[in-house]
């Protein structure tokens, strides 16, 4: 049977895709399948219905590989309901099967396409926890958007504070999402560096974020076409010093981001460079009591691993979340 393969991967690299083995190689998406609802009956414990309203973007970022793999924006949905796992008492199909409380949107830039009111009102009108996982556009985000954003059910809003340009956008967005309603702890942006910025570009941003009272979620620029995470450095950073943004988030973060905590925003606004708000102090040196590390011996004597309690932002790591944390953890031999 003549094997396909496709995704990022293949649609990023089809050359080196290629060397797989795999008869045919599909780049970018397979329009067949947008409106397949995923097999959730393999993952009974899983809550959610994750879907796309729409593909593609109208910007063209550099960093980003949505305009490469998707284009320009396209398959328009004006409605999702057909998208919940049948069950949820507000979906179309419902049924007395499980329900899915949640209604995950993986669309790249909904506030640039024309359906995304239709699709707010819906959500809102379902009633169902909603989560833009990609992130809003800051500058789209006006008044009407925000006191939707404010009627929904969300537990958390994500928006992109990206470089400098961008940042009175996302200043107004958090601004205007505030005087709605939402709670500025429940404001994530992600933040990216290791790009075509530097590291003081970088300190001013999260600073800025802190005091704008939303949570900074620090994005490490990886190129497209990289095969190994966390290996490029950009030509502005030094190895240490995105270890040092790693380190920072793990020791004074929460879940490998910088809320606006009172004691964090304090230490940004004295800190007065990149190194001094980066900078840790040396970790003490003292083991732990006897006690503890006995219970830790395993059968044969030797320390296992503590266990590690991974903190969550909001309840969950998304998956980008997630792996980016794995990758600096590993990269730190932890
Ligand atoms: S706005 Fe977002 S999705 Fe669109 S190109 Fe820029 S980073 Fe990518």
């Amino acid at each position: 049977m003549p094997i396909s393969l496709g995704g990022i991967y293949a649609s990023l690299l089809p050359d080196h895709a290629a060397m797989s083995g795999a008869d045919y190689i599909h780049k970018g998406l397979m329009d067949e399948a947008e409106a397949f609802l995923p097999d959730y009956d393999l993952v009974p414990e899983w809550n959610g219905s994750i879907m796309f309203a729409s593909r593609g973007c109208i910007r063209r970022c550099g960093f980003c590989s949505v305009p490469k793999l998707e284009g320009r924006p396209s398959a328009l949905k004006y409605s999702v309901k057909h998208l919940i796992y049948p069950g949820h008492p507000k979906s179309e199909n419902c049924c007395d099967k499980r329900h899915h409380s949640r209604v995950i949107l993986w669309d790249n830039n909904i506030l640039g396409n024309p359906n995304w009111r239709a699709l707010f009102d819906e959500l809102q009108e379902l009633g169902m926890v909603t989560d833009f996982n990609q992130g809003l556009d800051a500058r789209l985000v006006t008044q009407e958007v925000a006191e939707k954003i404010a009627h929904m059910r969300m537990e958390v809003v994500r928006v992109a504070y990206d470089y400098h340009g961008i940042g009175p956008f996302v200043e107004r967005a958090i601004k205007l999402l505030k005087e709605a309603g939402v709670s500025p702890r429940k404001i994530v942006s992600y933040t990216l560096f290791n790009y075509q910025d530097d590291p003081e570009d970088f300190f001013e941003r999260v600073r800025d974020l802190l005091n704008w009272g939303a949570v900074c979620y620090p994005m490490r620029f990886e190129p497209l076409t990289s095969l190994e995470k966390n290996r490029f450095v950009s030509p502005r950073w030094e190895r240490g010093e995105l270890e040092m943004v790693a380190s920072a988030r793990r020791v004074i973060g929460y879940a490998g981001a910088f809320p606006a905590y009172e004691k964090l925003v304090e230490k940004f606004n004295r800190a007065k460079d990149f190194h001094d708000a980066f900078g840790l102090r040396e970790r003490s040196k003292t083991k732990a009591p006897e006690f503890l590390r006995e219970q830790d011996q395993d059968i044969n004597g030797n320390l296992e691993k503590p266990r590690m309690h991974v903190a969550r932002l909001h309840g969950s790591l998304d998956w980008r979340e997630a792996s980016t944390l794995r990758a600096e953890k590993h990269q730190l031999g932890e």
